[in-house]
């Protein structure tokens, strides 16, 4: 029989992001090797099973994406890390939605790339307020005053996109050193997971309104049924609960008959875990991906909205070139992603990079939402905008 999870520390969820090549897998592995030689509670995840795909992850009815596990003395923590491939902002859209904190690596080799900059910008329009920096292949640069240089710069871009760039801890690390396990780079490794202990505070988790937990994936257990997972975004779940899957189409109802975290059933899932949901008579084509998952009757999905929105330049990596009325990019809010026609203010013509602007959105299908919710407008591989919506219509 599977152990059952026990709750003895606080949950966070946080993840790696930065650009391509600058050392996200590499230093994720790391952290969990570091960890593991420290102690018996952590578990070493090799680089390339961080890199795997997501289905080929399935423990029991669990399915853990691109997520790993780890404790430090005080804290648990779910670790993501992104892909490097070209939809990684598309997975950071997922993930950053529920990440309480991150970690930016920069290459000190490069500095800051157009990637880290779209990845901060981003991080700052979806709320992720709370980074610490891992300037990475600092094993590569032995000149200190180029460290320094490099450092300097990763600051003045964070205070530009709105962090407090002097205060965010900067940890010179090297994860490829620290993963041979010399010990000068291991210390580096536990110097920068002190930074994000001290630094990403413990959200204040909404446990007292209506459960919701967007769906990430969705597989079969054979003799079992059909298992959703994701991260639970508010409210408290527990093994029995009827619950309702919404948005795509017509509701799906159901009861939670079962309940685990990283492979350990539990009685209770709560804000901030990362469940995996047994839902009692669905079957696998009835519910996907972009659906929420949600106590019955408290979530209405939604085709119009208002928004504020962040247009982000092409250094940014956004569009070279304006875009005017009923312009139809991707819509990402949450897990989902659907087509949606803009209208621009009344007197706007067009709508620049680099610009904020109030759209009013049309989507192609009903999505969950409500006022507040942050999404991001794509265009093939170009994020066009972040934004926040701040009315429902119909
Ligand atoms: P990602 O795309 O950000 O996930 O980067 P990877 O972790 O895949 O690393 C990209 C390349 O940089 C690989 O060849 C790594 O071995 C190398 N690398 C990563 N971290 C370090 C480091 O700290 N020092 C050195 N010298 N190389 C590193
Ligand atoms: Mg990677």
């Amino acid at each position: 029989t599977k152990q059952q999870y026990v709750r003895t520390k606080p949950h966070l969820n946080i993840g790696t992001m930065g650009h391509v090549d600058h050392g996200k897998t590499t230093l994720t592995a790391a952290i969990t090797k570091v960890l593991a030689e420290r102690d018996g509670t952590n578990r070493y995840v090799a680089f390339d099973r961080i890199d795997r795909a997501p289905e080929e992850i399935e423990r029991g009815i669990t399915i853990t994406i691109a997520h790993v596990e780890y404790e430090t003395p005080t804290r648990h923590y779910a670790h993501v890390d992104m892909p490097g491939h070209a939809d990684y902002v598309k997975n950071m859209i997922t993930g950053a939605a529920q990440l309480d904190g991150a970690v930016l690596v920069v290459s000190a080799q490069d500095g800051a790339m157009p990637q880290t900059r779209e990845h901060v910008v981003l991080a700052r329009r979806i709320g992720v307020e709370h980074l610490v920096v891992a300037l990475n292949k600092a094993d590569l640069v032995e000149d200190e005053d180029l460290l320094d240089l490099v450092e300097l710069e990763v600051r003045e871009l964070l205070t530009r996109y709105g962090f407090d760039g002097e205060a965010v801890p900067v940890v010179r690390v090297s994860g490829l050193r620290a993963l041979d396990g010399d010990p000068r780079w291991t210390q580096r490794i536990l110097h920068l997971l002190e930074a994000v202990d001290e630094h990403v505070p413990i959200p204040p988790r909404r446990l007292d309104l209506p459960f919701l937990m967007p769906i990430e994936n969705v597989l079969t257990i054979t003799g079992r049924g059909t298992v959703v997972t994701g991260a639970v975004e508010q409210g408290v779940l527990s093994v029995g609960d009827a619950v309702e899957v919404v948005g795509l189409g017509p509701a799906v109802a159901s009861v939670a008959t079962g309940l685990e975290t990283f492979g350990k059933p539990m009685e209770r899932a709560e804000a901030g875990d990362n469940a995996a949901v047994l839902l009692r008579g669905v079957k696998r084509g009835e519910v996907r991906r972009g659906q929420v998952v949600c106590l019955p009757g408290s979530v209405r999905p939604h085709t119009r909205f208002r928004a504020d929105v962040h247009v982000l330049s092409a250094a940014e990596g956004g569009r070279r070139t304006p875009f005017a009325a009923n312009y139809r990019p991707q819509f990402h809010f949450r897990t989902s992603d659907v087509v949606g026609v803009v209208t621009l203010a009344e007197g706007v013509t067009v709508v620049r990079p680099g610009e904020a602007a109030s759209l009013t959105v049309e989507l192609g299908q009903p999505i969950a939402m409500s006022a507040g919710l942050g999404f991001a407008m794509r265009e093939g591989r170009l994020t066009v905008a972040a934004g926040t919506v701040r009315e429902v219509l119909d």
